[in-house]
């Protein structure tokens, strides 16, 4: 008798494509050995097959990490993966009301009453004026009395993407057109805080798409990516995120999304490389097997040029 927990895994396992388990001379089934070692909830990040060497590289390149902080909970999920009860999806790259990582705090905020909405504003007016005390500064003087109140209302502008659907957004914007060629969007203006300085970082996504046939108005692809952009945003989960939205709308041939930006938490502070920029992409479906549409898509939008 298999247990619950060493089931999921397997069961895990098998969504993942791969076995964990050998047969032993009689055919039968002999259990995995490492449920100590890796528990169940860490499988989900996992795509290949499992042997205790993956494991332990897996925990030294997570610990080798050290303070850059990963998240972890930014490994996508393989579909169809079930967790053990009463644990919570470790942040799915995109479900289908739009937040991918809702917290309590996002649920309170899309469902809250004016009332509400207020104590949250001077509850965060009160942070702003801590931390002015914290920088020196006098709250009370005449330049920054409305201060608090300001960075509070542009902060919330900034992550309005928490209140956004990506159904409201889509909207059944969707057309069977019997396209099946590439479709590029490109230079999609993107303003995003980084969730680890809370700085800005600036820059352009190009999105691109082969249809099955359905084809989305493209005013929508922007927006799906201003929609995740107005969050708190690592660049790589950022694309990643676009990417699979766009996936799981269209259910497309496939989906490419690059992103180059600048961050201020590098230009401003730490290296000050002034010049940097950082590129993130996430391919998927048939722009993942088929090396001439990703070139062809990489060279259109000017990734790789050669
Ligand atoms: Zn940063």
């Amino acid at each position: 008798m298999v247990s619950q927990s060493k089931k999921q895994l397997l069961d895990m396992a098998s969504v993942l494509g791969s076995s964990n388990t050998s047969t032993n001379s009689a055919g039968k089934r002999t259990d995995i050995e490492r449920d100590e070692a890796f528990p169940a909830e860490d499988v989900s990040i996992v795509v290949e097959p499992l042997t205790n060497r993956h494991v332990n590289a897996l925990e030294k390149h997570r610990n080798g990490l050290g303070k850059v902080a990963r998240d972890r909970r930014d490994k996508p999920v393989a579909k169809g993966t079930k967790l053990p009860p009463g644990r919570q999806a470790p942040s799915p790259v995109f479900d289908i009301d739009g937040l991918s990582r809702p917290s309590r705090g996002t649920h309170n905020r899309i469902d809250e009453e004016p009332a509400q909405a207020e104590a949250r504003s001077e509850k965060m007016r009160g942070a702003v004026r801590t931390l002015l005390e914290c920088l020196g500064e006098d709250p009370g003087r005449e330049g920054l009395l409305a201060t608090p109140s300001r960075y509070a209302n542009a902060l919330l502008f900034l992550t309005n993407g928490y209140q956004v659907n990506v159904n409201d957004i889509v909207n059944n914007a969707l057309f069977y057109e019997g396209h099946n060629e590439m479709v590029i969007v490109k230079g999609i203006d993107i303003y995003s805080l980084c969730e680890h300085h809370l700085l800005p970082f600036t820059g352009k996504m190009h999105i691109g798409y082969i249809p099955s046939e359905i084809v989305i108005g493209l005013s929508k692809l922007s927006r799906i990516a201003e929609m995740f952009s107005r969050r708190l945003q690592i660049q790589e989960r950022l694309t990643r995120q676009v990417a699979h939205a766009i996936m799981e709308i269209l259910n497309p041939q496939g989906v490419a999304v690059v992103m180059e930006s600048c961050h201020m938490c590098m230009v401003m502070r730490g290296v000050e490389k002034t010049s940097t920029t950082t590129i993130t992409s996430c391919v998927l479906g048939c722009f993942e097997k088929n090396n001439k549409a990703r070139n062809e898509f990489m060279s259109l939008v000017g990734v790789n040029k050669t």
